[in-house]
């Protein structure tokens, strides 16, 4: 069992738990993979991924989750392994970066918060040719709405804590691929000791029952708020991949099946008109996180992007005015017009 060539149970950290291995199945089926790993994190899973597949050298398309971003710029560099941020507008930079050794290309679509879209099958193509192994964080479409190894991308990260959870009462992670490229990351993930726990890997397993649900009512309703936000006086932008004249609307039609449940707005009047939105609203809980069933408001310059000097947030496309919505399974009119009454 150790060694692999007997299945069965056996201690916890290993994975080789019926609970837990059960959850891998249906996490693999989700993403149309060949297997998966479960992990107590998406921080773990990403961990995992890097250390096994990019020591090589890793390059990181866009913005990305803020851990993701602080692993990749100030910590694996300690442990001697290269990395690489480039924005979108970078682009034209990517050929020669690849050049240099990349092993592993990295990227989240759509991006936090300004819900840029990358285009997974032309990324592979490249990486491919230049010898990298594709990776792709799948959390903020959910394999509802994106299906990135379909797309051409070798492996996928989740944070389960979001869509696949769908309950914010959660912290999970999970890795998705082929069994080839997933064998190397089980000691990895065994001797770090990021494996989920059996406990968690249960209310997982109960939570993705619903994902399919869940998912297709928060893509309509997101989509309803986007159309009235995009008609509100008081707003000067929106960013959802299903608005027809969002930059990223043609590629995302083309590679997603539905647009997701995140949205950014813009608030007119600066940062500080848009904290007073933020605190005005009711339905939407003032919080971090996303993907649940509760609807979230954050102020990027104020939370997730903080740490970040004002030049660099330009840089990125995030302005102070903006909100970011996680729509979550309440009455879209509810919804709508709590954003209504906050503006108004
Ligand atoms: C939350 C998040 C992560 C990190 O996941 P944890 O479960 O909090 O470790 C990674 N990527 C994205 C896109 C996220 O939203």
């Amino acid at each position: 069992m150790v060694d692999g060539r007997k299945s069965g149970s056996l201690y916890t950290r290993y994975g080789l738990n019926p609970t837990i291995t059960s959850l891998e199945t249906k996490l693999a089926a989700l993403e149309g993979a060949e297997a998966a790993w479960a992990f107590c994190s998406g921080m773990a899973a990403e961990t995992a991924l890097f250390l096994t597949h990019g020591r090589r050298g890793i390059v990181c398309l866009g913005d990305a989750y803020g851990g993701t971003l602080e692993l990749l710029a100030a910590q694996l560099p300690l442990l001697g392994i290269p990395t690489h941020l480039l924005l979108g507008s970078d682009m034209s930079r990517l050929d020669d970066v690849m050049s240099r050794g990349v092993g592993l290309v990295f990227f989240e679509t759509p991006t936090n918060p300004t819900l840029e879209i990358f285009d997974v099958h032309a990324l592979a193509s490249l990486a491919h040719a230049h010898g990298a192994l594709v990776a792709i964080d799948n959390t903020f479409a959910s394999p509802v709405n994106q299906q990135p190894l379909a797309l051409g991308a070798d492996l996928v990260v989740h944070s389960c804590t979001k869509y696949l959870g769908g309950h914010s009462d959660l912290t999970a992670g999970a890795m998705m691929g082929a069994k080839e490229l997933l064998a190397p990351a089980w000691n990895w993930r065994k001797n770090l000791g990021t494996t989920i726990a059996p406990e968690i890997a249960a209310l997982l397993a109960r939570s993705i029952r619903t994902l399919p649900v869940r998912v297709r009512r928060q893509n309509a309703t997101a989509q309803a708020i986007a159309e009235a936000m995009a008609r509100h006086s008081r707003i000067a932008q929106v960013l959802y991949p299903g608005l027809p004249d969002f930059p990223g609307h043609a590629l995302a039609k083309k590679q997603m099946s539905g647009f997701g449940g995140m949205l950014t707005i813009e608030v007119k009047g600066g940062g500080e008109a848009a904290t007073r939105v933020a605190d005005r609203l009711e339905l939407f809980a003032l919080a971090p996180s996303l993907g649940g069933v509760e609807s979230l408001v954050t102020q990027p310059c104020t939370t997730t992007h903080h740490g970040l000097p004002p030049e660099e947030r330009t840089r990125r496309g995030i302005s102070d005015a903006m909100l970011r919505l996680s729509v979550g399974l309440e009455d879209t009119e509810d919804l709508i017009a709590d954003l209504n009454q906050a503006l108004g």
